[in-house]
């Protein structure tokens, strides 16, 4: 009988299986206190202003967009009002020009509460939603638009989070954000992380929740415990001495992005969520994207929430019945123990990555010569709270990391594997057992 050979067969190799990490115990308290009824009375409000179209009126009271970053601006305000002066909120206004479906310039604005890490202040995490609205016809700026799936629900998650982490010092700073613009060309969040980067802030993780208002499928099937999250491969920032390295030796699948859709599956799926995280690899769906991909365009790791399955009678449709059939994105179609359990998944990931070391920095796998061993080396962490390294590999087959290894306070580690026949990477745990995203590493030469 044939038996192929294999040096270092899988569920051989040294370490323990990669673990789910549980939620802390103020984690646990957060998820308690995210509240269904503010979700859905968000929802309502901002469904109510008629339409929130980029191009719609922006100095009527009641009606359009601007009523609707009138409203988010006084709420997100209030929120940090309790914050002990840890969230500062900005209106983040600028003008787009003449563009594709810009036909004038027009002021488009982001609503911004930013939650000031107490001991790393500049590594930071976003979390958004795109408060503007579409019907059928793209330029439609004043037909009903109520978004309220799309995407009201995610405004919702990211307003009802500012309130439950205000009132609580995260190590790391957190953006909560409205942006505009998204329909007619992710304008705002273009800007949002333009400005970011021209700032220097290092953004570790950023997570667009866009479309997650509704379990019920086009047929009327339900999916309620399964959100999608849509995690990019290659980068769109890679350089070619990048590209190079990962068509030699592969990679292709270890993006910061990627990294971070497998943080999501670790900290985001438990009983407390109730909820399967969903991970696809590609950018969005066809024909489709959201706010993400503007943060990847400037080299940051950002990733999407959406609903299982879409209904497409109620995504960018004018709101109408036709042969007996309610077409619109209406507040009637939203779940909102659904949009619930999505708030506890993204309170999970940023509770998780806030009060988590940083990502490596500088992590190289060492190719000075060959050997059927594998040092890796890293710079150390500055977190005060930083308890050591974990070592992470996996078949080169498998999509998620499969074992562990803690090497403990330590900035070079040789593990006996071959670096040909698995892929690593490094990860930071700090002493209340929080862990970081994975570093993929490089090669040293
Ligand atoms: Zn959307």
């Amino acid at each position: 009988m044939f038996k192929p050979a294999a040096a270092d067969p899988p569920g051989s190799g040294p370490g323990r299986p990669v673990r789910p990490q549980a939620p802390d115990r103020e984690l646990r308290q957060l998820l308690r206190e995210i509240d269904q009824n503010r979700i859905e009375a968000t929802v309502q409000r901002l469904a109510a202003f008629g339409t929130r179209h980029t191009l719609s009126s922006q100095t009527d009271p009641v009606r359009g967009i601007g009523a609707a970053r009138d409203w988010l601006l006084a709420q997100f305000q209030a929120v940090a009002g309790t914050s002990g002066g840890r969230m500062t909120v900005e209106a983040q206004s600028f003008v787009q020009p003449v563009s594709p479906r810009i036909p004038a310039p027009t002021t488009i604005t982001n609503i911004v509460a930013t939650l000031h890490g107490q001991s790393a202040p500049n590594r930071t995490y976003v979390i958004s939603g795109h408060y503007d609205s579409r019907v059928t016809d793209v330029m439609n700026f004043t037909s009903d638009a109520p978004g309220a799936d799309d995407d009201a629900s995610g405004v919702a998650v990211a307003l009802e989070l500012a309130r439950l982490f205000a009132t609580r010092p995260t190590e790391a700073t957190i953006i909560f954000t409205a942006v505009a613009g998204e329909e007619q060309g992710l304008y705002g969040s273009a800007f949002q992380a333009k400005q970011l980067k021209a700032a220097g802030v290092d953004v570790q993780g950023m997570v667009s929740n866009d479309i997650i208002g509704s379990s019920t499928a086009d047929d009327g099937s339900r999916n309620p415990h399964i959100v999608r999250l849509f995690a990019d491969g290659v980068p769109p920032t890679e350089t070619p001495a990048q590209a190079a390295v990962r068509q030699a030796v592969g990679g292709e699948s270890d993006s910061p992005a990627r990294q971070l859709a497998r943080l999501v599956q670790d900290v985001a799926q438990n009983e407390e969520t109730d909820m399967r995280v969903r991970v696809i690899y590609r950018r969005d769906r066809y024909l489709r994207g959201s706010d993400h991909i503007s943060y990847l365009q400037q080299g940051y790791p950002g990733v999407r929430f959406t609903e299982p399955v879409e209904d497409f009678a109620h995504e960018h449709q004018d709101t109408r019945v036709e042969n007996g059939k309610q077409f619109g994105d209406l507040v009637e179609f939203c779940d909102f123990g659904y949009i619930t359990r999505v708030a506890k998944v993204n309170a999970c990931v940023l509770w998780s990555l806030a009060q988590a070391p940083s990502t490596p920095r500088n992590v190289k796998i060492d190719t000075s010569m060959l050997t059927n061993q594998t040092t890796l080396l890293w710079d150390r962490g500055t977190e005060a709270d930083l308890a050591g390294y974990e070592v992470v590999y996996r078949e080169t087959t498998d999509p998620r990391w499969s074992q562990v290894i803690a090497v403990g306070d330590v900035t070079t580690t040789t593990i006996d594997l071959s670096k040909d026949n698995v892929f690593f990477g490094v990860r930071a745990v700090d002493r209340d057992g929080h862990h970081s995203p994975v570093a993929f590493p490089v090669p040293s030469t």
